[in-house]
């Protein structure tokens, strides 16, 4: 077998549909049946959404798919302040269920000629010398010439090659829920609510198609809040007048709540493996400040993609990479969380980003990643344009 894949979300899909279509065999393993759920916020930021346009998505084929035009930040003190995203051509930011956009991400990778393999999960992995042997599904065996692995947070590739991190959990921990019957409001802003008790993490409502909401919060794992605590903290949540006064009187839940962990540590975990390369969630390359990981995902799944492509050494050459995209802003990111934990200082970011229509726009440009977050430690990145181009998908 020449490439094996473990998980088939955005990263293990991106790395599969860029391999089959330079002509490469590519076998793609995954636990799940799809469309599959993924507990997660479901927001793109415009990091993702170049990603997906460059893999060649089309968001007609994704069901839930809304375009996000403004975002409403409110402060510790109560203080809301819109942040207008830049209008076309383009966009910057939208939300689409995980379920509808992991799907279409799979329908791409068949498309481009990869095997994907559903109900099949990786048993085993152990290096051999012509690569990696693999055990999959009902004890079937093979020796993969290459291993992607973007198996998600509990990485089970990661585990059997003996690379685990003992204890590791996440620096985040996050829930999520479903709304059916928002109000207007909660159907067409991103609204992000900085609470007190949850700082420096944050509360969301992200809008779907069809008046329907993703609302989740996320707290840091080993702050003032415990795990454990969550379920609790969530009902206190929902009592709050202005969280309520969003969803709207007809808000309902839809199906179960959902918890899951989010691994944010770039560079700090090994990103690779003997003919290996961990991408995504495995690689815990995630914003640390932001929690967001579908745009990481994608990328890294690319870089692994090309690195097989076009490198002598791919394992070398994919870490270099990762390093020289993700590591300035992880750090800068990381740097920005102790001041987030801060109420005041919360809130004068938000009324200093909110001064006037520059600094509102530019604030939410630089927090959906239109440009990087670390780009002013990173003048490779500085193009003409930069504050003004176009977002993705301006084509259509
Ligand atoms: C509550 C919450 C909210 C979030 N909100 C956002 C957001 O709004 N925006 C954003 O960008 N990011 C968000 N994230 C982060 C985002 O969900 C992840 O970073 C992203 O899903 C990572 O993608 P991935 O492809 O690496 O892994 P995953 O999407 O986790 O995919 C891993 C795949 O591996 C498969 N797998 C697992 N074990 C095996 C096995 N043994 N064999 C075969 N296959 C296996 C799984 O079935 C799965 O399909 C959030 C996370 C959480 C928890």
């Amino acid at each position: 077998m020449d490439i094996a894949i473990i998980g088939a979300g955005p990263a293990g899909a991106a790395a599969a549909t860029l391999l089959a279509r330079a002509g490469r065999e590519v076998t793609v393993f995954d636990r799940a049946n799809f469309p599959r759920d993924k507990c997660c916020g479901d927001g793109l930021t415009a990091l993702a959404l170049r990603e997906l346009e460059m893999l060649g998505l089309a968001p007609a084929t994704v069901g839930s798919w809304q375009p996000v035009d403004d975002v409403v930040i409110r402060s510790p003190s109560g203080r809301e302040m819109r942040y207008p995203l830049p209008e076309g051509p383009g966009i910057h930011a939208a939300v689409a269920r995980r379920e509808d956009l992991d799907n279409s991400l799979v329908d791409l990778a068949r498309g481009a000629g990869a095997d994907v393999r559903e109900s099949t999960p990786l048993r085993d992995a152990m290096a051999s010398i012509d690569g990696v042997e693999l055990t999959v599904g009902d004890d079937e065996h093979f020796v993969a010439r290459h291993v992607i692995a973007a198996d998600g947070m509990w990485s089970p590739t990661r585990k059997a090659l003996g690379l685990a991190i003992d204890g590791y959990r996440g620096e985040w921990h996050a829930f999520r829920q479903y709304y059916r019957n928002v109000s207007p409001r909660a159907s067409r802003e991103l609204v992000i609510w900085f609470e007190k008790d949850l700082l420096p993490g944050y509360a969301w409502s992200f809008p779907l198609a069809d008046g329907r909401a993703n609302i989740g919060f996320g707290i840091q794992r080993g702050g003032d809040n415990a795990v454990g605590a969550m379920n609790e903290l969530w009902l206190d949540l929902l009592e709050r007048p202005h969280i309520r006064d969003v969803l709207g009187p007809d808000a309902e839940p839809e199906d179960r709540h959902l918890a899951w962990p989010i691994p944010a540590r770039v560079g700090r975990v090994p990103l690779v493996g003997p003919s290996t390369m961990f991408v995504g969630d495995a690689a815990a390359v995630t914003d640390p400040m932001t929690g967001e990981g579908i745009g990481q995902a994608l990328l890294t799944g690319r870089l692994a993609a090309e690195a097989i492509l076009h490198a002598a050494d791919p394992e070398k050459s994919y870490e270099r990479e990762v390093r020289c995209e993700l590591v300035s802003d992880d750090r800068m990111a990381r740097a920005l969380i102790p001041l987030l934990g801060h109420p005041m200082i919360t809130r004068g970011a938000i009324r200093l980003t909110g001064a006037n229509g520059w600094t509102r726009r530019n604030f939410a440009r630089w927090m959906f990643e239109d440009y990087p977050r670390a780009m002013i430690a990173t003048p490779r990145r500085w193009h003409r344009g930069m504050f003004t181009g176009s977002g993705a998908f301006a084509a259509e």
